[in-house]
């Protein structure tokens, strides 16, 4: 039973005072025990924030990005041990725009996921092609490099110490969602090679779609059965949209 995770992307968005609300408010709408995981990833600078406001609540949170050393002359970076250090549970690797904007390859996210591992978060790693990749049939291929070089080397303990999120980089903040029989096609092969990289097991790793989900279109990607939750960014900006999208996934 993979139990579906939904988790808000801020991005660079939201002060202190921001963050606060939204805690506030997501804690009036969020059900003791929602049958559905919610992780929000807010700036490293709000992560204290995170943990003053939701630590004991069913809210998770954890860091968009983090370098793989705990600690060392790394100007302006922050370490794995440092957002876990803050409560963090889960820590979100090879995100697109980490690749595309920060120029991030697979060997380092690769690196990240390790060491997220080793600190004891969970690594989200998000894999996904770009338009021109699909155009050219070549979505696969860029999905199982990325797969294959980020977890290398990589001993997964269970199942649930892994989330894959499949983002294609064209559907990402651009209100243009995959077509929902896109997205399921890609979820079923990402989890037949977890499985063949991790045996039986692997086909437990919980697998989420991300790229222009709202409450609108959530449930047409929430209901696919290799499709365990979902990766938002805009629409998880404002609370109540976000809980709208998770309950998506509780019918
Ligand atoms: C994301 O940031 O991972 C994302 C999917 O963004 P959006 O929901 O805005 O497309």
């Amino acid at each position: 039973m993979r139990t579906p995770i939904v988790a808000a992307n801020w991005k660079m968005h939201k002060t202190a005072g921001e963050a606060v609300g939204y805690f506030r408010r997501l804690l009036e709408l969020v059900a003791p025990q929602p049958k559905v995981e919610l992780v929000v990833f807010p700036p490293a600078t709000l992560l204290s924030l995170a943990k003053k406001h939701l630590e004991g609540s069913p809210i998770g949170w954890g860091a968009q990005n983090a370098y793989p050393e705990p600690q060392g002359a790394f100007t302006g970076e922050v370490s794995v041990v440092q957002v876990a250090d803050l409560g963090a549970r889960y820590l979100i690797c090879g995100h697109s725009e980490r690749r595309h904007i920060f120029g991030e390859g697979d060997e380092l996210i690769g690196r990240k996921v390790r060491a997220a591992l080793d600190t004891g978060l969970v690594p989200i790693l998000c894999v996904g092609e770009l338009l021109e990749e699909r155009q050219a049939g070549r979505a696969w291929e860029v999905v199982e490099r990325q797969l294959s070089t980020a977890l290398a080397d990589v001993f997964l303990p269970s199942p649930e110490r892994l989330v894959v999120a499949y983002e294609p980089v064209w559907a990402i903040g651009t209100g243009v969602p995959a077509r929902p029989e896109d997205a399921q096609g890609m979820a079923a092969r990402i989890r037949k090679w977890l499985e063949g990289r991790f045996g039986k097991p692997g086909r437990a790793i919980r697998i989420q779609y991300g790229g222009s989900v709202k409450p609108e279109n959530a449930r047409e990607f929430l209901g696919l059965p290799d499709i365990d939750g979902a990766l938002v960014g805009g629409a998880s900006l404002d609370p109540d949209k976000f809980w709208a999208i998770a309950q998506a996934a509780l019918t």
